[in-house]
C-alpha cells in the first residue's frame, strides 16, 4: 500500500509555441480529463478555453520576470503537490517544450520528494515553430550542419571565449529570451568578426496570427533594427539559413502591435476565482 492511497498524478506537458493546433494529441487527451491545469503565460488562450475539460480548474501561473509580476516557483511547486495529494489529475502546461528554458527541474525534484507520479509530454519548442512558420530550415543542406539553442537574458550566461566560438561557427544560432538584449548579442558577434553572409531574424509571436519576421544582415543591424522594441515573445535566429526566409516564407507579416499572449500583470488583475487562488499562494510565499 502506498503512503498516499489517493495520490493523483502530474502531467508535465508542452503546449507548443502559440498556434493551438501544434498541441500534441497526448497533451490534448490529458487536458480533456484533467481536474486542474496550471498554465504558463505563453500558452494560447484557445488551448485553455477549447481543449480543457469543462469545469476543470485553470490556474494561470505565468512568469515574466522583467515585468516583476511573476508566480514564484515555490508557489507553483506547492500547488502541484497540494492538488496531487488531493488525488487530482493535474496538467502542468508549459509554453513550447517542457525541457527547453523552463523550470522543469524544480518541479521534477518537488514531485520526487513527495513521491507523486508524473509523466512528461514534449511540445513543439519556439525555435522549431518559428523555423517552420518563417520558412527557415534550421540545418538546411549547404547552410548549417547543426543548430544551437542559446539564451542571453543576462550578460554572464555567455563567456568571452564562447562568443568567439559562436561568431566563428557555421551552426545556426537560436537565442531564446534575448530580444531585449539583442544589441549585446550583435555587438559580441560583430566584435568577434562574424562573417558577412550571416543574417539575423527576429520572429515575433511565432506561429500565431500576429507573427512578424524582421531580417537583416548582421552587420547592418544598427541601421535596420537597432532600438526597435520587439513584441514579447520574440525569438532570434542567426546564420546563413536566415537567407532562405525570403524564398520560402509562406506567411504574411502581421504588422500589428497587438499581443497574442496577455502580459502576466493583466492575468493577475483579472481576478477570477482561480487567479485569486494563485494570488493567495503568491502572497503566502
Ligand atoms: N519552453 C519554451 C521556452 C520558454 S523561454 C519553448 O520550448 O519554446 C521563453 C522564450 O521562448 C521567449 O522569451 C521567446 O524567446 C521564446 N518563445 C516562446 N514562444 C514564442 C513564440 N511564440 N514566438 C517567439 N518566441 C517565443
Amino acid at each position: 500500500m502506498s503512503n498516499h492511497p489517493t495520490t493523483g498524478k502530474v502531467i508535465l506537458a508542452g503546449a507548443g509555441p502559440g498556434d493551438p493546433e501544434l498541441l500534441t494529441l497526448k497533451a490534448l487527451r490529458y487536458l480533456q480529463s484533467a481536474d486542474v491545469v496550471l498554465a504558463d503565460r505563453l500558452v494560447s488562450e484557445t488551448v485553455l478555453k477549447e481543449y480543457v475539460k469543462p469545469g476543470a480548474e485553470i490556474i494561470p501561473v505565468g512568469k515574466q520576470c522583467r515585468r516583476g509580476a511573476s508566480t514564484p516557483q515555490s508557489s507553483i511547486n506547492e500547488l502541484l503537490v497540494e492538488y496531487a495529494l488531493q488525488g487530482k489529475l493535474v496538467v502542468r502546461l508549459k509554453g513550447g517544450d517542457v525541457s527547453i528554458f523552463s523550470n522543469i527541474l524544480d518541479e521534477l525534484l518537488t514531485l520526487k520528494e513527495h513521491a507523486i507520479p508524473y509523466e512528461i509530454i514534449p511540445g513543439v519548442t519556439a525555435a522549431l515553430g518559428a523555423a517552420a512558420y518563417a520558412g527557415i530550415p534550421l540545418t538546411a543542406r549547404g547552410h548549417a550542419t547543426a543548430v544551437r539553442f542559446l539564451t542571453y537574458y543576462k550578460s554572464d550566461v555567455v563567456t568571452e571565449s564562447y562568443w568567439k566560438e559562436l561568431a566563428a561557427t557555421d551552426d545556426t544560432l537560436v537565442f531564446y529570451m534575448s530580444s531585449e538584449t539583442l544589441d549585446g548579442v550583435v555587438a559580441n558577434l560583430t566584435k568577434n568578426n562574424i562573417a558577412d553572409n550571416k543574417l539575423l531574424a527576429v520572429v515575433e509571436q511565432a506561429t500565431t496570427p500576429l507573427q512578424h519576421v524582421h531580417t537583416t544582415n548582421i552587420h547592418e543591424y544598427a541601421t535596420n533594427l537597432k532600438g526597435r522594441e520587439f513584441i514579447s515573445p520574440s525569438l532570434v535566429i542567426i546564420g546563413k539559413v536566415v537567407a532562405l526566409h525570403e524564398q520560402f516564407n509562406w506567411l504574411i507579416n502581421s504588422g500589428s502591435r497587438e499581443q497574442y499572449f496577455k502580459p502576466v500583470a493583466k492575468l493577475f488583475t483579472t481576478v477570477t476565482e482561480t487567479t485569486q487562488k494563485a494570488n493567495e499562494h503568491v502572497s503566502r510565499a
